[in-house]
């Protein structure tokens, strides 16, 4: 028994067990126990033995949790040396806490060396922002800050990218601050040559700005001669053959000459040099004049055009005029260029706002057609819908890329809709600003307010009927006056206020005599307006004396339109504008006395015939100061002006003149110069000049700009006049 008991003890004593094994010995004492003393020995040694035990379990525990920690940060150290990161912490008075390998090997130093430290890297003072782990923001802000630095290393200066990330306690105070560095070297490299490579591309780029506008201006020298003289030539008397090739040269050299045009508007645009300029315009004017420009070219096809600005529109807005007319007038000249019947129609109307206010402008054609694969590249550059067109009609493929950026630059969007073989329509957006806004629609005329409409163009008709609705008439479109005839039969009380009748391009009398008109009882009241081309014009006392009472000029504008079905206007006198026309036509060939200062030949010998051509009184100089000693002796009604003389250039010249003491200063002098460029435009005006004419030019341009200088009311503009009965 007393044995057993010893047994029991040691068993007891030898612990640690089992807490199981531990409660079973210490109940087989406890029975074995006889006397108190006993029993209190028993207890003791219970207790003795839970102390050890306790004391072996912790000490266990202890060494296990230090282990998993030295493991922890060893995998934590191994992981951020891996990556190749330099890490250091930093208390907050500067000193260094501790560093990882990474930072050891790339600064060359120990970790026993800086720890305890305030080491720093030395750092190139004139890239960094402060000393790494110091960043200002540490004590209110919880996120990381971020930050470039070139710091000395063991192997030279590198470049490092830090994260600061501050390490604080569970009451949010800042302990310490992490910073990890990553070495960016290479990258900054890559940066730096990235920007090398552009800033010479961008030098390269506007060298060859500079080269394409002084080669322009070159080849504009000689064009101006080949394109003039071929004009001259083309007015005499030639055999067929002659006349074939002069034409020959004229075409190439019209050709050549858009293609130098296009060439050096894509790299202006191209280098970013489109400045946009913010005046007041009438965007009604923009799209009539860019119909009325192209309409000669579209009539010579057989083919109409007309714009059709809607009623809502600002009267004034502000942008720049001359980048959104070459966008129409792009489109627009596309769609003469690839339509061979029907024709054009030019569409602007208000897409939303008031100020800025999104204008949406269409040109729609009833022309070949784009199709589906081509749409999809057709605004890129050099973009030709198929080889096929481009051969048969010329071109660069470098206008729709042009209207594109310049779509874009103006804040607007540019698209197609087309089905081959039926047309196109080019649309396209801007935002411009409301400088006036739209008029109230004006008041219905009292009676009648239907205007019949004959055409029979598929453009024409529907044209004059959205312009007739602008302006609160109804429209009622017939193709034909015998079709007109037909549907009246059977209503015989309708009233008419007025009859549109379109001649066409071709015919000179109307389908129906047109006394004819008058004896029909809805028509007896109306005014019957022949609609014609400004090339019809000469046939006009024919139309007025076979029963018209005026006549509307094709492309037919919103005003004139108006200005016809307005009462106000009853009575006035067609006779008497058609005086103001011839007079007007006779006054432009009044002999005048000009000034030319040129000092090409060429050039000189082709502005000196064609002005003498005309019946003009011609002095030429040279040069600059010979240009100013002519203007001081005769007062000239003009000085035509080259810009780059020698001597004396016209920008001087111009200066000189301006400040002589006598009349002769106030002579209007235009710039004749092949630099195209509308900076060199400003240029002319601000030194004082009143017009600028690149060259080359033709006849007619010559012409225009004379009259526009010379005549008193300063308006030859007689599109679209009307003249009512
Ligand atoms: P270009 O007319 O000088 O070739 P563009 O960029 O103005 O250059 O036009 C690119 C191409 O788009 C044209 O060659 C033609 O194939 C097609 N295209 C443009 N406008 C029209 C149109 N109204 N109808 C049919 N095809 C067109």
């Amino acid at each position: 028994m007393r044995t057993r008991k010893f047994i029991v003890m040691a068993a007891l004593i030898a612990a640690p067990m089992p807490a199981m094994a531990q409660e079973e010995l210490l109940a087989q004492a406890l029975t074995y126990s006889t006397t108190p003393f006993e029993s209190i020995a028993y207890w003791l040694l219970v207790f003795l033995s839970s102390l050890v035990i306790g004391l072996a379990v912790g000490w266990r525990r202890e060494r296990q949790l230090s282990n998993e920690l030295r493991d922890s940060e060893a995998r934590h150290q191994n992981l951020t040396d891996s990556q190749g990161d330099v890490v250091v912490r930093k208390g907050a008075n500067g000193v260094v806490t501790t560093v990882n390998q990474a930072f050891c090997t790339t600064f060359g130093v120990t970790k026993d060396g800086v720890e305890g430290t305030l080491f720093h890297p030395p750092i190139d003072t004139s890239t960094a922002r402060g000393l790494i782990g110091t960043f200002s923001g540490a004590e209110t802000k919880s996120f990381r800050v971020r930050y470039e630095q070139r710091l000395k290393t063991a192997s030279g200066w590198r470049w490092f990218l830090w994260d600061d990330y501050p390490i604080r306690n569970d009451a949010g105070e800042l302990l310490e601050i992490q910073s990890a560095g990553r070495d960016i070297t290479d990258q900054k490299q890559i940066e730096e040559d990235l920007r090398q490579a552009r800033d010479m591309a961008e030098r390269a780029n506007r060298s060859k700005s500079a080269f394409l506008a002084t080669m322009s201006h070159e080849i504009r020298t000689p064009m101006n001669g080949i394109l003039g003289m071929a004009n001259l030539l083309m007015d005499t008397e030639q055999s067929d053959e002659q006349e074939t090739y002069t034409r020959a040269v004229k075409d190439s050299g019209d050709a050549l000459l858009s293609l130098i045009n296009d060439i050096l508007d894509y790299s202006k645009i191209e280098a970013g040099q489109v400045r946009l300029e913010k005046l007041n315009f009438d965007v009604r004017r923009t799209v009539e004049s860019v119909a009325e420009l192209l309409s000669p070219r579209a009539h010579e096809k057989g083919i109409q055009i007309i714009a059709v600005p809607s009623q809502d529109l600002p009267l004034e807005v502000r942008g720049d005029e001359g980048r959104l007319r070459q966008v129409i007038l792009n489109l627009a000249g596309n769609a003469v260029k690839f339509t061979q019947q029907g024709g054009i129609g030019i569409y602007v109307s208000v897409e939303k706002g008031l100020n800025p206010v999104t204008l949406r402008f269409e040109v729609v054609d009833t022309g070949v057609g784009v199709s589906d694969d081509a749409t999809t590249h057709i605004f890129d550059e050099f973009s030709q819908a198929d080889d096929r067109t481009s051969r048969k009609y010329g071109g660069t493929g470098l206008g729709l890329a042009i209207s594109k950026r310049i779509v874009d630059a103006m804040g607007g969007e540019i698209g197609i809709e087309s089905v081959v073989g039926e047309g196109s329509t080019f649309w396209f957006t801007v935002k411009l600003e409301t400088v006036t806004a739209a008029v109230p629609l004006p008041l219905p005329p009292v009676g009648a307010s239907e205007v019949m409409v004959v055409s029979d163009s598929s453009i024409v008709a529907p044209a004059l009927g959205l312009q007739l609705e602008a302006l609160n008439f109804r429209p009622l479109a017939f193709n034909s006056i015998a079709a007109a005839f037909a549907d009246l039969e059977r209503r015989p009380e309708a009233r008419f206020h007025t009859v549109l009748y379109d001649i066409g391009l071709t015919a000179t009398k109307p389908d129906v005599p047109v006394e004819l008109l008058a004896e029909f009882e809805p028509l007896a009241e109306a005014r019957r307006i022949v609609v014609i081309t400004p090339e019809q014009r000469r046939n006009l006392d024919e139309y007025l004396e076979s029963g018209f009472d005026g006549y509307l000029i094709k492309p037919v504008r919103q005003s004139s339109l108006q200005k016809i079905l307005s009462p106000a206007l009853d009575g006035a006198d067609s006779a008497g504008l058609a005086t103001a026309h011839v007079e007007t036509e006779e006054k432009a060939t009044q002999s005048m006395r000009i000034l030319l200062a040129e000092d090409n030949e060429i050039n000189s010998l082709l502005a000196t015939s064609l002005l003498k051509k005309q019946g003009h009184k011609v002095d030429h100089v040279v040069n600059g100061r010979e240009a100013v000693e002519a203007a001081i002796q005769v007062t000239y009604d003009i000085i035509l002006m080259d810009v780059q003389m020698p001597e004396v250039d016209g920008h001087e010249a111009t200066r000189q003149i301006r400040a002589i003491d006598g009349p002769g200063r106030d002579v209007p002098i235009v710039a004749l110069t092949a630099n195209a460029m509308s900076e060199d435009k400003h240029m002319c005006i601000e030194v004082g000049m009143n017009d600028f004419l690149p060259k080359p030019f033709v006849a007619q341009d010559l012409m225009d700009m004379l009259s526009r200088w010379t005549e008193p009311s300063g308006d030859t503009d007689d599109q679209g006049a009307a003249a009512t009965g």
